[in-house]
């Protein structure tokens, strides 16, 4: 089934809008005209909203689960194309994803999931393309080069920030760590501009760039150091956790568990295509609208939409200001992700960097298509941001920037286009841009106000998780905590008894 979100881009067929995907659900809704008010209505139906869900009807709950889109998933979904997942969103998944890899178990796809790196074959290497010029080094300098970087970056305090962010959990435990957030990245690498050799700071940049998709002022050096501490506090953390293990069929895989899952609990309703405008809370119920005008009634809500979005729905009575200014503020992560389909067959062990003039700036071989092509990952963010549905012949050319001409000749031809495929995140009105990346001082000032309760509604998204905030997991712990809060505020007395 086709989703209206996402495009696929080849020379014969031009570019088409909405993309196949297992993540689309039909029929778009089960709920009936004359449903009684429910226990809970939970708005969004992304890994945080599907979790919240799952485990509230599980519990025994009455749920509502609405959501704008026309598929599950949220910021994390993928496509098949002829049979082959794109992650048009959230891909890659680690064992040290604590709540990810619970669900994974749960569902028994540990056997489903598979590497993006294939080091093995064809063009073995890494090419830098910098202003200053062209390098082309195997991938083991490549380690040692984004290694070295990174090390000086995030070495803060002697022992590359173990000391300043013990617990990423608690990330503001130490007096230090809270300062780090109000600088941004840039100040940091204006710090140790001179130990970085010109190199070292062309692909620090982008892999800063890479986490944050903002710019280098907006980005938090907390919130890049959190990270840095999530992942072990070493390079080698930093690459297996985040761009290593993705899921062979693709996320939407691994969403639609959580949604049958609570669908075979019978007392899961839901509707797509439902985006919701107002919120009221009278104190006693809830009464959530459309934007088509259809209301429902629920004793509690879960409200899993992200921050950048929020301020498109009404909430009544109003929110707290310090949540008011969080949205205001919104985080700064505008990445633009695009799948290119090369005819070169021989790039599945390439990797590049080609910054900061280009608009795509980092890439991957990522996999093999059924026609035997390469396929790779192309990243850009705030800085030289594109729209990329809207000039594919500009699209094009970033992806084929990526490949420096000196290391192509007539008897080996630079790789031609033949698929391009991506989401806008940027112009998504149910996502207003990528995964969260905070600016400098909105953690630090208003994480406890994104988190906090609003009467019977509940906040819950990836946006604001304590963990891997901004990751598929933080969206998992998040949902957890939600269906935990209407638990233990509904069953009251017999909220010891857990089922789950
Ligand atoms: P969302 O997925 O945003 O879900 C919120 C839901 O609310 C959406 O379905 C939305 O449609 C719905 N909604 C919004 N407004 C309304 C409304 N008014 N009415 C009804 N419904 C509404 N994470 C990783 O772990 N690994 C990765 O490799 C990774 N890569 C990423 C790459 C990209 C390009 C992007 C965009 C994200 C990536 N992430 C990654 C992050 C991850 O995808 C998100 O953190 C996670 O999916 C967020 O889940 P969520 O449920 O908290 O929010």
């Amino acid at each position: 089934m086709t989703s209206r979100d996402g495009y696929n881009w080849t020379p014969s067929e031009g570019l088409q809008t909405g993309v196949p995907t297992i993540g689309k659900i039909l029929p778009e809704s089960n709920v009936s005209s004359n449903e009684k008010p429910y226990d809970v209505i939970v708005i969004g139906a992304g890994y945080c909203g599907l979790t919240a869900a799952r485990n509230a009807s599980l519990e025994g709950l009455q749920v509502l689960l609405l959501e704008g889109r026309d598929r599950i998933g949220g910021r994390s979904w993928s496509s098949n194309i002829q049979g082959y997942p794109f992650e048009m969103g959230g891909t890659w998944v680690h064992w040290g994803q604590s709540n990810t890899w619970r669900e994974i178990m749960r569902y028994e796809l540990h056997d489903q999931v598979e590497k993006s790196f294939n080091f093995e074959k064809g063009v073995k290497h890494f090419e830098l393309n910098t202003p200053n010029g062209v390098t082309t080094m195997s991938h083991e300098q490549e380690d040692e080069l984004l290694a070295s970087a990174l090390n000086k970056f995030t070495n803060i305090d002697g022992v590359y920030g173990r000391n300043t962010i013990p617990l990423p959990h608690d990330t503001f435990r130490t007096l230090g760590s809270a300062d780090l957030d109000n600088i941004s990245a840039k100040d940091r690498l204006n710090d140790i501009a001179s130990i970085l050799s010109p190199q070292e700071r062309a692909v620090l940049e982008a892999s800063i760039l890479l986490a944050s998709g903002g710019t280098l002022e907006t980005t938090s050096f907390h919130e890049f150091m959190h990270w840095w501490a999530m992942c072990g506090y070493t390079y080698q953390g930093w690459l297996d956790m985040l761009i290593t293990w993705k899921f062979k069929r693709g996320q939407s895989s691994f969403a639609i568990r959580f949604f049958q899952e609570a669908l075979e609990s019978k007392r899961l309703k839901y509707a797509f295509n439902s985006p919701v405008s107002h919120v009221r809370d009278n104190g006693k119920q809830v009464e959530v609208t459309t934007r088509d005008a259809r209301k429902f009634q629920a004793a509690k809500v879960i409200s899993a939409m992200p921050l950048n979005v929020l301020d498109r729905v009404t909430f009544d009575p109003p929110l707290s200001s310090g949540k008011q200014s969080a949205l205001k503020i919104k985080h700064v992560n505008q990445t633009v992700k695009v799948h290119a389909e090369l005819s070169n067959k021989d790039l599945r062990s390439w990797t590049g960097i080609t910054y900061p003039h280009n608009e795509l700036n980092y890439a991957i071989g990522d996999g093999t298509t059924p026609a035997g092509n390469t396929h790779i990952v192309c990243f850009g963010g705030q800085q030289n941001h594109i729209d990329p549905e809207v000039d594919i012949s500009r699209t094009k050319r970033a992806v084929q920037s990526l490949f420096s001409a000196e290391n192509y000749s007539n008897s080996h031809p630079a790789p031609a286009v033949e698929r391009l495929v991506f989401h806008n995140w940027s112009k998504d009105e149910f996502a207003g841009g990528a995964w969260f990346f905070s600016p400098p001082g909105l953690l630090s000032n208003h994480l406890n106000d994104m988190r906090a309760t609003h009467g019977n509604v509940v906040f819950a998204n990836s946006d604001w998780a304590l963990g891997w905030r901004s990751f598929i997991d933080g969206a998992i712990e998040e949902g957890e905590r939600a269906a935990l809060i209407v638990r233990r505020d509904l069953l009251g007395a017999k909220f010891d008894a857990p089922r789950l």
